[in-house]
C-alpha cells in the first residue's frame, strides 16, 4: 500500500505531486514508520473533482444502498482489525491495549451505527400550512465535504468525520494530520474493498497550511468539518468565509473534574487518573483540572498520587502497558515546558514532572504528572497542554466549584462527582460544556453526540445530531 503512495483518490492510491516527503516516526522508538509523500493544491483539485463526480450518483443512492455499503465497510474493517491496531500504535504511540480495545472497535462500531442511521434521516411532517399549498421538507446532502483531522485518535477522528458525511449522501476529501496518515488511508482503501463507489471517500496527506487551506478555500467544497486546536479552527473559520462555506468545528478542551464532599473518594481517584492519562492525556476531553471540595482535598491528592505511581509507562506494543509515549518529541517538550514554567511560578509537582530516563529516553515519554498549589488564572490551569498532567485545586462552596469549572475559554467536556443526585444534576445544568459526565469521565457511545461549547467549537460528531451538520433542509 505505502509503496503506491500516501494519497487515496478516486478509488486508488497515488503519489502526491509535492517533491518533498514527510517522515512518519514511531514516537516510542524514534524509528521511521514510513516516508510519506505529500499532496499539493493541484492534488486537492483532482480529489475534489473525483468527489464531485461521485456525489452526483452517491447523493441519489437510496438510504438502503448506503446502509448496505457501510455494513460491508464495517465487515471489511473487522477483517483486519489487528492490522489497524498495530498501525495506530506504530504511528501514534498508543498502548496496544487502547488501540485494540477502544480505538479500533469504537471506530467499527461507529461505522455500524451510521449504517443504521443512514436509513433514519427524517424530515418534518408535510402539511397544508396555509390551507392551499402542500409543504414538503427535504433533507439533502450538502455536497462535497472537506474534512481536516488531528493526530490524537487518527482512525476514530477519520471515522467520525467520514461516516455521517457519506451516510447522508455527501462525498468527502479527508486530510489527516501529516504525522499520522496511515489508518486514514487504510480506511479509504477499505471503502473501495467494501464496494463504495470510487471518489466517495478520498484522503489527501499533506501539511495543514498547504493542503488544509486549499481544501478550506476550494470553491467546489461546500463544507469544512474540522477537528483540531482552537487557533487553527479560528483560522479555518476566517478562510471559509471567502466561499460562504458551512463550518463544523471540534476544537480544544480543558475538561474540569468537580468532586463534591460527599463523592465516593476511591471512585473519583480512579476516575481522575484514568481520565487524565488516557492516550497520554492527548484527549480533548481528558480530565485536566480537578476541583475538590475542601474536606476531601488532601485525601484526593494523596489517592491520585498513589494510583499514578502504579501506572505502567512503557513500550506501547506490550499489552500490559497503561501509558505510552506522547505523539512526538515536539509534543513532549511542549508539555514539559508547561510543567517547568509552573514550577517557576510556585507550583508543587507531587508526581512525575519529567521525561523518564533509561530505555524510555529514546522515545517521546513523559511521566504521569500531578500538580498542585497553582492559581486558577495560571497558564497550566487555563491552557490546553495535551499531555499526562492533572492539576488539582480546592474549593469551598458548590457555587464556587461550578464557577471555577466554567472559568476557562473552553467548554468541551466535564464531570461532576457526588452521591447526591440533586447536586450532580445541578452541576450538569450549570457547567457550560457539550458533555457532562456524572460519577465517571470519558465514556462515549456512537448513539450520543460529541461537540463543544464556547471556544471548543460548535456542531456535533457522532449520533443522529451529526446529520444536522451534514445535511441541508429544503422546503418544497
Ligand atoms: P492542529 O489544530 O494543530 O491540527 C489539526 C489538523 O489541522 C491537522 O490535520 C493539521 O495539519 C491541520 N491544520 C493545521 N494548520 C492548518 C491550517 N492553517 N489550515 C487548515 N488545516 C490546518 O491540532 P492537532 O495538534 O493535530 O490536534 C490536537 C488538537 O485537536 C487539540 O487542541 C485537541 O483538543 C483537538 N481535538 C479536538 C477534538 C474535539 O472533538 N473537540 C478531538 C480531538 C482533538
Amino acid at each position: 500500500m505505502l509503496e503506491q503512495g500516501h494519497q487515496y483518490v478516486d478509488g486508488a492510491f497515488r503519489r502526491g505531486s509535492d517533491s518533498g516527503t514527510h517522515d512518519v516516526v514511531n514516537p516510542a522508538t524514534g524509528e521511521l514508520v514510513t516516508r510519506a509523500d505529500l499532496a499539493t493544491p493541484a492534488d486537492v483539485d483532482t480529489a475534489v473533482a473525483a468527489a464531485t463526480r461521485a456525489q452526483a450518483e452517491w447523493g441519489r443512492a437510496t438510504p438502503g444502498e448506503r446502509a448496505a455499503a457501510l455494513t460491508a465497510l464495517a465487515a471489511a474493517m473487522s477483517e483486519r482489525a489487528e492490522e489497524y491496531a498495530q498501525a495506530e500504535t506504530a504511528q501514534a504511540g498508543k498502548p496496544i491495549k487502547l488501540s485494540r480495545e477502544f480505538d479500533v472497535p469504537g471506530s467499527i462500531d461507529n461505522v455500524s451505527f451510521y449504517a443504521g442511521a443512514a436509513r433514519n434521516l427524517e424530515g418534518r411532517a408535510s402539511a397544508e400550512y396555509d390551507g392551499a399549498h402542500t409543504s414538503v421538507i427535504r433533507r439533502e446532502p450538502v455536497g462535497v465535504v472537506g474534512s481536516i483531522a488531528p493526530w490524537n485518535y487518527p482512525l476514530q477522528m477519520a471515522v467520525w468525520k467520514v461516516m455521517p458525511a457519506i451516510a447522508a449522501g455527501n462525498t468527502i476529501v479527508l486530510k489527516p494530520a501529516e504525522i499520522t496518515p496511515i489508518t486514514s488511508l487504510m480506511l479509504a482503501e477499505d471503502c473501495t474493498r467494501a464496494g463504495l463507489p470510487n471518489g466517495v471517500v478520498n484522503v489527501l496527506n499533506g501539511p495543514g497550511r498547504v493542503v488544509g487551506e486549499a481544501l478550506v478555500t476550494h470553491p467546489g467544497v461546500r463544507m469544512t468539518s474540522f477537528t483540531g486546536s482552537t487557533p487553527v479552527g479560528q483560522r479555518i473559520m476566517e478562510l471559509a468565509s471567502g466561499t460562504v462555506k458551512r463550518v463544523h468545528l471540534e476544537l480544544g478542551g480543558k475538561a474540569p473534574f468537580v468532586v463534591f464532599d460527599d463523592a465516593d473518594l476511591d471512585a473519583a481517584v480512579q476516575g481522575a487518573v484514568a481520565g487524565a492519562l488516557i492516550n497520554s492525556g492527548q484527549d480533548c476531553t481528558a480530565a485536566t483540572r480537578a476541583y475538590v471540595q475542601r474536606p476531601l482535598y488532601d485525601a484526593f491528592v494523596q489517592g491520585v498520587a498513589d494510583v499514578m505511581r502504579t501506572v505502567r509507562l512503557g513500550d506501547p506494543t506490550d499489552p500490559s502497558t497503561d501509558q505510552g509515549p506522547l505523539v512526538s518529541v515536539k509534543q513532549r517538550d511542549a508539555v514539559a515546558g508547561y510543567v517547568d514554567r509552573a514550577r517557576g511560578y510556585g507550583a508543587k509537582v507531587v508526581v512525575g514532572g519529567q521525561a523518564p530516563g533509561g530505555d524510555l529516553a529514546r522515545g517521546a515519554y513523559y511521566e504521569p504528572t500531578l500538580v498542585v498549589d497553582v492559581a486558577q488564572d495560571s497558564e497550566i490551569v487555563q491552557q490546553e497542554l495535551f499531555g499526562p498532567v492533572l492539576v488539582v485545586l480546592p474549593f469551598d462552596t458548590d457555587d464556587e466549584g461550578i464557577a471555577l469549572a466554567n472559568d476557562t475559554p473552553f467548554g468541551l467536556a466535564a464531570s461532576a462527582w457526588s452521591r447526591d443526585t440533586f447536586r450532580t444534576l445541578r452541576a450538569s445544568r450549570e457547567i457550560q460544556a457539550g458533555c457532562v459526565w456524572i460519577n465517571d469521565h470519558i465514556p462515549i457511545v456512537s448513539e450520543m453526540p460529541h461537540g463543544g461549547y464556547k471556544a471548543s467549537g460548535f456542531g456535533k460528531d457522532m449520533s443522529q445530531y451529526s446529520f444536522d451538520e451534514y445535511t441541508q433542509v429544503k422546503h418544497v
